[in-house]
């Protein structure tokens, strides 16, 4: 949960960018301050993740709200009446990530578009590339002022190990031209063909002149070209894009992703990191397992108190299975009252444990619905053993499934049969 400061006299202009703030991020704590008074007694009791400042204020008439937010390592987006050189030359000089004139509505939503990119800064890592210590440096800079995680490589190599340890998450690469070894051409090229464009991107800086050489990255698959010299804006600019260019490329496959009424992953997200736990289980040789919850006599419920009823038990169910699980295990509605869950090093008996406690929990619950309150059961059918192919630990899955409920459902079957 991130919280935001917004100062500025007006409360006309408070509630107009709180408006675009929560427009553009609703899930923002927004506080206000009209004055520097009011925002040092905020300051001292509140953490914040940025801040919107206005230059002028009745008793802070050089800017010294934003020292006081800088200085706390804030983020600062300025607002000013109007932006002259001399405005911009006393903003320059302090800390902060952007000015805007507030006389344009169409900033006003910039100020919100900003403010969401340094949030999810906070998340986002950043490899610079460059042999050469003092320009790297100079962008790291540049690149820890915005709040992004950042990472440094000397050569192609090191950069190329780094990425290759995933813990890091890179999005971004900034890479130099001219550097031994292997050139930033060449660097370019290695990585498009490990990450796609959706996941990671390059953009390359070079004082090479001429169009040769950024066309030439273009083809390579870099994302962006920087020519040196360039100001501290363009680099802002640039970076801002193309990570928000990825977070749509991000938000797109999570929407494909999601299943629409449980809000949990779909069959097809299931299969495809499902694929990937199986790879890595054999790679490490753990045991997984794989288990396969079905709802009870669930046509009695949509018989009984209609379909609404029934999207209701989905979505309780949904709710609950989450909480049963770790956040390394995957959970998917795999279609209609059917959900499936993956599960890696684990023993037997902790495999017994989740799931006799996920059966319990159905069978404690009670569900509120408009007019009744109604109980239900879940059979759960489970693959626990060897990490084998995914469509045969899910076909065990599903044999073991159909026995708990020939059985008499409410049950767990575990089957650890070879595959
Ligand atoms: P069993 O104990 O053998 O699993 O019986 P069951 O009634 O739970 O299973 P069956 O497969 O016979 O029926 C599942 C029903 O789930 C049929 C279908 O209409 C209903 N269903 C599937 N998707 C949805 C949904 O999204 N919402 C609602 N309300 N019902 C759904
Ligand atoms: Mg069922
Ligand atoms: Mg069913």
């Amino acid at each position: 949960m991130h919280h935001v400061l917004i100062i500025d006299d007006s409360s006309f202009v408070l509630n107009v960018v709180e408006k675009a703030l929560h427009k553009e991020i609703p899930e923002l704590t927004v506080h206000k301050a009209k004055s520097l008074f009011e925002a040092n007694a905020l300051l001292k009791i509140n953490t914040y993740h940025a801040a919107v400042i206005d230059i002028n204020l009745p008793d802070s008439r050089q800017g010294e709200a934003i020292d006081a937010v800088t200085s706390k390592n804030i983020p600062a987006i300025v607002l000013t009446a109007n932006i002259d050189e001399s405005i911009r030359e006393i903003v320059l000089q302090k800390n902060i990530v952007e000015f805007v004139a507030k006389s344009d509505p169409n900033n006003i939503s910039y100020v919100a578009f900003i403010t969401k990119r340094i949030l999810n800064n906070y998340d986002t890592t950043v490899l610079v590339v460059d042999d050469f210590k003092s320009s790297r440096s100079f962008i790291v800079k540049q690149l820890q002022k915005l709040h992004l995680n950042v990472l440094e490589a000397s050569s192609a190599l090191e950069a190329i190990e780094l990425l290759n340890r995933h813990e890091h998450n890179i999005s971004m690469v900034l890479t130099d031209y001219d550097m031994p070894d292997m050139d930033g051409l060449e660097f370019t090229f290695y990585l498009r063909q490990h990450y796609r464009k959706d996941v990671l991107s390059v953009i390359a800086i070079s004082a090479i002149s001429g169009q040769g050489l950024s066309t030439q990255f273009l083809k390579y698959g870099a994302n962006d070209f920087l020519h040196k010299p360039f100001t501290i804006e363009e680099l802002t600019v640039r970076i801002n894009s193309n990570l928000e260019l990825l977070e749509m490329f991000h938000e797109k496959k999570e929407l494909a992703s999601r299943d629409f009424l449980s809000g949990l992953y779909n069959r097809r997200y299931f299969i495809e990191h499902g694929h990937l736990i199986v790879k890595r289980a054999a790679r490490y040789e753990y045991p997984v397992a794989v288990a396969i919850i079905d709802i009870d006599h669930f046509k009695r419920i949509n018989d009984t108190h209609g379909h609404d009823s029934g999207d209701i038990a989905i979505q309780a169910t949904a709710n609950m299975l989450e909480e049963c699980l770790r956040k390394s295990d995957l959970l998917a509605r795999y279609g209609g009252e059917e959900f499936c869950m993956m599960m890696e090093d684990l023993t037997r008996e902790q495999v017994e444990h989740v799931t006799e406690k996920i059966r319990h929990q159905f069978e404690s619950f009670r569900l509120k619905l408009a007019t009744d309150t109604i109980g239900f059961t879940v059979s759960i059918g489970v693959y626990y053993g060897d990490s084998g192919s995914l469509e045969s630990m899910i076909k065990i899955a599903d044999e073991a499934l159909y026995t708990a409920k020939e059985t008499g459902r409410n049950k767990v079957v575990i089957s650890s049969s070879n595959l």
